[in-house]
Formats: C-alpha cells, sequence, structure tokens
C-alpha cells in the first residue's frame, strides 16, 4: 500500500521529493528540536495522482483522517470544535520552492458555531471574527473559484462606508457583517453554500492546492525556472497559530546573512500583531528584525539561538519564517533562502573560512548563471543626478526603461520590443508575467522579502521595493515623488537596485568591477568584496575541470579578449566576416568570374587581405591553438538583394535606358544560385568542392600566415577545419587540396607548415558515420547549431520566432533546444560520434563549437560525453570555465536547491 501522509516528527530533509521543500524542512525543524507547530503532510505522490485521474488516490482521505485524529489528540481538542476550535493551515510545497505561485488557506476549521467558541477561547472577538472573514474570502476564491476581485471589493465598500482606511479600524460588527457578504457572495456566484463542516473544509482545501500546481502562474514560474511539469506539490497540513492577538503577537521573516550581500548577521523583517501573509504581502510596513529584540527580547533571544542551529546544521543561509504568539515562538518554515549572485560567491567563500564547507562544495554552490549576472554593468552614480526616490535594494544590479503600472502593460510594451520598468504598490504572483517582461521592479511598498523582492531576486531581475516616498497611482498610471515630480506612464526611469535608488532618465552605465577584473586582473581595496569570491570560485574550477574552454572569435580583437578571459585558445574561427566590406566586390569577381584566369584574380586580390586576417588571429593567440574553419555560408549571401538589383534594372530600363551591364550579370548570378533552403544547400564543404581555387586560396593564406608569424619568431598553431561534412570522401577530397597547397607553401618558404585537418560535426549524417569520418579527420568539432537544426529538422532562423513559445507552453521542451542541448536527441548523436570517432582514431581531440558550448547546463553534458573542450563566445568563457569545473566535481555533498 502507498504511503500519502507523513506526520512531521516521520520525515526529514533528505525526503524533499516526496515531501516537497517546505515540509522536509518543517520535518527536519521537529527533528531538531526547534519549536514547530505539529502537523502533516500529504505527498507530492498523492497529488501526482490526483492530478492524474482527478480523484483522492485509495487510502488518501483515510490516512488524512487518521493524521487529522493525531493531531487532534495531541492539541486535546477537534478540528473546528465548537466551543474551542483546532484550526488548521493548508498550504502547498513542492520539491523547488515556487514562491506565491500556489494557493494556501488558513484558519480551515472555522464555521458559524466554531467562531462563537474562538472569540471566547481566544478571549478576542475580533480576532475571532477576522479570521473567519479570511477563511471564507480564502476558501471562496480559491477553493470555490469566485473572482477574489468580489472580495477586495466588498471590503473597500465598507471601508468607504465607515471612513477607514485600514481593515484594521473596522469594528467587529463590521467583520461578521463581512462574513455575510462573502457568504452571499459566494452563494451567488456559485450556486453553493461556504461549508459548514471542518472536515470537507480540509478535504477540499488540499485538493485545490493540488489543483494549484497547474494554474497559470506556477506553470509560467516553472516554465521560466525550469522546473518540471510532472513534479506535483505536497500539502502541509497545519496547526495555526497566531500572530495577530494582540501586541505581544507577530510574524515575522528573517535571514541569517544579508540575501542581498551575503554579509552575515540577522536580517528581516518584522510586523508585530499580524499573520506571516501580511509580512510579505507588504500591504504594512514591517520593522527591522532588529527591533523585535527591544519589543520581546526572550522570542528575540530564542529565535537568534534557533537561527544559529539552522545555519550551523543546514552549513548555508536559511531564511525563516516565525509567528509569536502571545510571547511563544514558533517556527513556521526555513529553507535554504534564495540569494543573489553576489551573495552567492561571497556566502560560499566566507562558509570555507568558516571551516563550514569544503572549496569543492562552495564550487557547488554558485553557477555560471550568478556570475553572468556579476558581469552586467551598474549605473554610474556620479552622473546619475539627483534621486527620485529610495527604497529597499531588493535585488542588484542596474536597469533602465519606460515605468509602466500593471502586468499587461509590461508585457505589452516589452513583445514590441521597449524595455520598461514595472511599477506597483506591491506586487502579487499576478503581476509575475509583467515582472518576466520587465528590466526592473520597482514598489512603494513592502520590504526585501516581499512578493516584489523575493521573485526579482529569484528571476536575477533587477528589484528595488517599499520607496514609500512615491505615490503610485495606477489607475491614473502615474507615480508622484515626495517633491512633487509626477512621473507618467512611458517616462523612462533607472532602477538601481544595488543601491535602492531610482533616477528620472536613462542614467549612464559603467562596468562591473567582476567584469573588469575578469578583463583586466585589476584587483583594488574598493572592488575586492566582489571580485574576491569570483577569483576564489574561478581558480577552483579551473583546477578542477578536465574540459579546456576555447573561444569563438574570428578578430584580433575578440581573439585578445577571450584570452584575457581565460580562453585556452580558438575553437572557432568563421572566415566568413572576412568575405564583407570592401572585400565584398572580390567575392562578387570571383562568382561572376567565367573563365579561370578572371577567377583566379579575384582570388588572387583575396589573399593577401586573407593571409593578414589569420596573421593578426594567430599573433593575438601565439601558443594556442586556433582553428579556422573554411568558408561556410551559401555563395549568394555575398550577392547584392534580388529584389533591389531588379527594381534597378527595371527602373532604368522604364527610364528608357540600357541597364548597366554588371548588374544584369550580377542578376543572372542572384538567380541562377538561389535557393528555397539555402542552409541545406550549396554550402560548407560543398561551396569548396564546386567553386575551384577558393579551399586553395584559403589554406595558402593561413598557411602563409603561420610562415609569416614564425619568422616573426610567433608560436602559430593554426587548425584547419571543414564545415559540413555529411561523408568521409567529402573530406577526403577537400584534405588532399588542403595537404597539396601545405605543402606547397612549405616548399616555397622553406619553412615547414603542419596544420591538423578536422572537421565538424554538424550533421546527423555526420555524426552516424563518425567512424569513418574519423579516419580522414585529426579533431572533431560539433556545430551543435546546425546539428540541432537539422536533427529536429527545425529551420534554426524561423522557428524560435514562428513557435517556440506554443512548443513550451505544451511543454513539448523546458528551454529551446538552440540554447541548451536536446540531450535526447542531439545529445544521442553527440555520444555516438564520440564513442564511434574514438573507436577508429584513438586520442580524438574533440570539441564543441556551437552556442551550447557556452551554456552552462549543456558544458555539463559536454564534459560527461568525454569532449576535450568548449569553445563559445569571449564573454561567456569565465561561465564556462566555472561550469566545466563544476562538471568535474563528484561525490554529492548534501546541497539543497534554492
Ligand atoms: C554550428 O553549426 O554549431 C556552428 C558552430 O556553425 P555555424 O553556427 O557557423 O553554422
Ligand atoms: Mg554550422
Amino acid at each position: 500500500m502507498v504511503r500519502y501522509v507523513y506526520d512531521f516528527h516521520e520525515g526529514g530533509r533528505a525526503m524533499a521529493d516526496l515531501l516537497g521543500g517546505k515540509g522536509a524542512n518543517l520535518a527536519e525543524m521537529t527533528r531538531l528540536g526547534l519549536p514547530v507547530p505539529p502537523g502533516f503532510i500529504v505527498t507530492t505522490e498523492a497529488c501526482r495522482a490526483f492530478l492524474v485521474t482527478g480523484a483522492e488516490p485509495d487510502g488518501m482521505s483515510e490516512a488524512v483522517s487518521r493524521h487529522l485524529s493525531a493531531l487532534e489528540a495531541g492539541a486535546g481538542r477537534l478540528l473546528g470544535q465548537p466551543d474551542d476550535p483546532l484550526l488548521v493551515s493548508v498550504r502547498s510545497g513542492a520539491r523547488f520552492s515556487m514562491p506565491g505561485m500556489m494557493e494556501t488557506v488558513l484558519d480551515i476549521g472555522l464555521t458559524d458555531e466554531s467562531v462563537l467558541g474562538l472569540a471566547k477561547a481566544s478571549g478576542s472577538e475580533r480576532f475571532a471574527w477576522d479570521s473567519y472573514r479570511r477563511l471564507v474570502q480564502m476558501f471562496g476564491s480559491t477553493v470555490m473559484g469566485v473572482d477574489a476581485g468580489l472580495f477586495e471589493r466588498a471590503m473597500e465598500m465598507l471601508k468607504e462606508i465607515r471612513g477607514v482606511s485600514d481593515d484594521i479600524h473596522l469594528e467587529t460588527s463590521d467583520l461578521a457583517e463581512l462574513v455575510d457578504v462573502y457568504k452571499n457572495l459566494i452563494h451567488d456566484e456559485t450556486g453553493q453554500d461556504f461549508p459548514q463542516s471542518p472536515a470537507e473544509q480540509l478535504r477540499r482545501a488540499i485538493l485545490a492546492v493540488f489543483q494549484s500546481w497547474n494554474g497559470e502562474r506556477a506553470r509560467l514560474y516553472r516554465r521560466r525556472e525550469h522546473i518540471a511539469d510532472d513534479l506535483g506539490t505536497a500539502v502541509t497540513v497545519q496547526r495555526m497559530v497566531f500572530g495577530n492577538l494582540g501586541a505581544d503577537s507577530g510574524s515575522g521573516v528573517a535571514f541569517t546573512r544579508d540575501p542581498a550581500t551575503g554579509r552575515t548577521g540577522l536580517y528581516g523583517d518584522y510586523l508585530a500583531n499580524a499573520q506571516g501573509e501580511d509580512v510579505v504581502a507588504g500591504i504594512r510596513n514591517t520593522v527591522p528584525l532588529t527591533e523585535l529584540e527591544g519589543l520581546d527580547p526572550k522570542s528575540y533571544g530564542q529565535l537568534r539561538e534557533h537561527m544559529l542551529t539552522l545555519e550551523r546544521h543546514y552549513r548555508d543561509l536559511c531564511d525563516i519564517e516565525f509567528t509569536i504568539e502571545r510571547g511563544t515562538l514558533w517556527m513556521l518554515q526555513t529553507r535554504v533562502g534564495k540569494r543573489t549572485a553576489e551573495a552567492a560567491f561571497a556566502i560560499a567563500a566566507e562558509l570555507i573560512d568558516e571551516g563550514l564547507i569544503s572549496a569543492d562544495e562552495a564550487l557547488r554552490r554558485v553557477s555560471g548563471e550568478e556570475l553572468a549576472r556579476l558581469m552586467f554593468p551598474r549605473f554610474d552614480t556620479s552622473a546619475t543626478g539627483d534621486a527620485l526616490a529610495h527604497g529597499l535594494p531588493a535585488s542588484p544590479g542596474a536597469a533602465v526603461g519606460a515605468a509602466v503600472f500593471d502586468s499587461a502593460e509590461a508585457v505589452r510594451r516589452a513583445a514590441a520590443g521597449e524595455k520598461v520598468v514595472l511599477v506597483r504598490q506591491e506586487t502579487t504572483p499576478d503581476d509575475l508575467p509583467g515582472m518576466v517582461a520587465a528590466q526592473a521592479v520597482l514598489t512603494s511598498r513592502g520590504g526585501k522579502t516581499s512578493h516584489a523582492a523575493v521573485v526579482a531576486r529569484g528571476m536575477g531581475k533587477v528589484c528595488v521595493c517599499g520607496a514609500e516616498e512615491l505615490t503610485v497611482d495606477t489607475h491614473a498610471r502615474r507615480f508622484t515623488t515626495r517633491g512633487g515630480t509626477v512621473v507618467e506612464e512611458g517616462a523612462v526611469i533607472s532602477v538601481d537596485g544595488s543601491a535602492g535608488a531610482v533616477y528620472p532618465g536613462a542614467a549612464p552605465l559603467v562596468d562591473s568591477v567582476v567584469m573588469r577584473y575578469l578583463e583586466t586582473g585589476l584587483r583594488d581595496e574598493r572592488s575586492e568584496q566582489a571580485v574576491a569570491p569570483v577569483a576564489r570560485a574561478l581558480e577552483q574550477a579551473d583546477g578542477a575541470r578536465r574540459l579546456e574552454v576555447r573561444a569563438n572569435a574570428d578578430t584580433p580583437e575578440d581573439a585578445a579578449r577571450a584570452r584575457r578571459f581565460g580562453a585556452q585558445g580558438i575553437g572557432l574561427c568563421r572566415t566568413e566576416h572576412m568575405f564583407l566590406g570592401a572585400r565584398r566586390k572580390l567575392v562578387e569577381e570571383m562568382i561572376l568570374a567565367d573563365t579561370d584566369v578572371a577567377r583566379d584574380r579575384a582570388l588572387d586580390a583575396l589573399l593577401p587581405l586573407q593571409r593578414q586576417d589569420f596573421v593578426g588571429i594567430l599573433e593575438a593567440m601565439d601558443g594556442l591553438p586556433v582553428t579556422i574553419r573554411l568558408l561556410d555560408p551559401p555563395l549568394h549571401e555575398f550577392l547584392p538583394d534580388h529584389t533591389d538589383l531588379a527594381v534597378r534594372i527595371a527602373t532604368t530600363e522604364a527610364h528608357g535606358d540600357l541597364p548597366d551591364p554588371h548588374d544584369t550579370a550580377l542578376l543572372d548570378a542572384v538567380n541562377r544560385m538561389h535557393e528555397e533552403n539555402p542552409m541545406l544547400g550549396l554550402r560548407g564543404v560543398r561551396l569548396g568542392l564546386v567553386i575551384p581555387g577558393l579551399v586553395a586560396m584559403q589554406v595558402r593564406a593561413i598557411a602563409e600566415a603561420v610562415v609569416e608569424r614564425k619568422r616573426a619568431g610567433g608560436s602559430p598553431e593554426a587548425e584547419i577545419m571543414v564545415p559540413l561534412v555529411g561523408a568521409v570522401e567529402e573530406l577526403r577530397i577537400e584534405r588532399e587540396v588542403v595537404e597539396r597547397v601545405l605543402a606547397e607553401v612549405s616548399r616555397e618558404s622553406g619553412i615547414s607548415v603542419q596544420c591538423p585537418v578536422g572537421t565538424m560535426i554538424e550533421l546527423p549524417r555526420a555524426a552516424l558515420t563518425a567512424g569513418r569520418i574519423a579516419k580522414e579527420a585529426e579533431f572533431f568539432s560539433f556545430g551543435t547549431n546546425d546539428l540541432t537544426q537539422t536533427t529536429w529538422g527545425f529551420s534554426r532562423d524561423d522557428v524560435e520566432a514562428a513557435f517556440f513559445s506554443a512548443y513550451l507552453d505544451k511543454g513539448i521542451f523546458a528551454t529551446s533546444p538552440f540554447e541548451t542541448i536536446d540531450r535526447d536527441g542531439v545529445g544521442r548523436l553527440v555520444e555516438i560520434a564520440v564513442s564511434e570517432g574514438r573507436a577508429a582514431r584513438p586520442g580524438l581531440k574533440i570539441g564543441v563549437c556551437g552556442e551550447h558550448g557556452g551554456d552552462p547546463e549543456s558544458v555539463h553534458f559536454f564534459h560527461s560525453a568525454g569532449l576535450d573542450y568548449v569553445s563559445c563566445s569571449p564573454f561567456r568563457i569565465p561561465i564556462a570555465r566555472l561550469e566545466a569545473g563544476r562538471a568535474a566535481l563528484t561525490g554529492t555533498e548534501a546541497s539543497d536547491s534554492r
């Protein structure tokens, strides 16, 4: 019999797959002896079964009843007991944290009868009616599907009638009246009554949480965070404790270190006389956690102790939710806390120094994606002028965009290519699409743990929250500063998430200190705090990694930059850019040539130019390998546009003049070379095989460049790479030309030029016949851009815009296969080619030079597939170094997913 329910004391942190992150951590805290209100967890397995069949799996409801009975026995009262009701919360909790994306129902167990019992038992009628009001509202919207806005409107109306601005000022009788209004609303909207059976409330709330796994918000969040759709959520049922029982009660959120910078200390927000939800919602302004010391020194002291216990136990930054109920501290949640990229590196380094984790474990805890965020520019504060407002620096970085005041507008403008900043009083999960679309999020209310702050940090999005000086009017679509400046929708503002400031207009940006360090090696006192932990992680990664990291670069400048970033060579020097600009004329002549003499003339003119290109690159990469790829794209890409030419000729003719014969010849050539599907046409090795002299010219340019560099005392290491090979015969014929020219240049110059000749593997046929191809190839380099295109039959230039969003929506893939390697399909071809290639030629050097070479997840795959190197754009090199190091780590020290 499958077990669907676990009591808190039966679980632990290692069971997060089954109990969800929240449930597993509650169980862990229970085991550590921390004060956790008792409860139980319905498993993700039960949720998965429910989502498949639409019904509770066999045995689940009996198990829930049994665990509820145990909970009731422990509390000495029954769920919803009329004279003194036990109340429970029902919360979602998936394997991976999805803050605010699924449903929660609190105060389950209140009914028309038990609300009176609660009033008596708690000694506060107001509290009892407020709790009932919250339950009916949450249950009505979450479980019974009534539009949440209707409840809010009813509340607003009543506040208006009573002339109060805050619900705190409503009378008990008003709250009781609201309960009636809400119940009527539910009846009108659904034809059903709010259930008066506590057991039914519980059962329906659990199922509603299950169902919220597939809610739109949750699905969008998962897609963005690459969380699998089939995990399901666990449901935590826990005895309610109340932070809203008066001044000696309250709720808070705390971090064992600053999640923005990583600095040690106690950070968080506290709100007296409030439930946890009120803190996170940012509706009322919180006080810094440290002020709790003055309010309730006993609870503060206990909290500090528990936080220390948790950090030592988890060996990481923990975030915590707690409630104080009439002077008694309760721990409601903990988890390894989300953090900014800067904090991730800083904390990892500190924990090594504190002896809590090894250097390898520290490397596991930072990621290439985080490093990428640190490489972003920041504002030049000397040039930003006066700030419009200040708020809390909730998620660092600098962003500029037009102010917009709701999620839909953010999405609309961003889709049209505009950069926007989403400005709200506070955000709710409904704002998620707008947050995704925006460059930055700015709110006027809420602390560093408000929804806006938590979600933005998770996304690596710039965020300033709690900018109280701003009056945000979402209806009029503008905000007003304390000084009276009005900023209307569409006006450009600059948001500094590191300093917590907002500036008018587009503020100038300065490069990041991490980027400066990576480019120049420069370290100074001011930047050391940000730079040192990154330098340390990269050093660790470089020591650990097996994969080499090369660059895709085709100019001496890019090559030099790549080298500064730590590139160990060039894995792909594309030669096509060398055929553009002023040289295009020569390429035209080559294509139009109708005699060998004319073509050779054009090629001869191109030769010295190409040679100079290679001399520059080989010099910048002196002593390191430079893989030069022979010309790849179809030749008509170098000819003028068909329509332009045709129009020019037709206009000339319309004027009664004779068209320029050069234009006519060009148009003929364009027509002759037209291809319906040029990416699958006359390109790559095929070009070399049908255009006489082209390959010979390129190889001669490479060989002569090698000679020139050697004469200058350099150590050039050119490698020649043939693109788009599908059959070994293609490579063999091309290779003969290459070797002939290399021998010629060696003879002519008296300097031996030996360049390894290899091939790209970028067609499925090449991968499947790699054993044969390896006989002719001294190295392989996977062109995963073309390999993805040809494996899926996706046109790489068209499909992402055309239908990938529909594919992502339908869950056909979680990320574009052009971004992260498709392990099952393309990856399998890679594995076949590696194994058959090396079987035919032991020790065959193999790399990858498609875009995937700089993608963190793909780097891990290439490591495990046994490649020798990845090659990526210069800016991705530090990221690839870090990820290659992480991929090489062995062992599995527990580390929670954040
Ligand atoms: C590839 O196909 O992966 C590749 C690197 O070549 P290109 O992108 O130039 O076609
Ligand atoms: Mg290619």
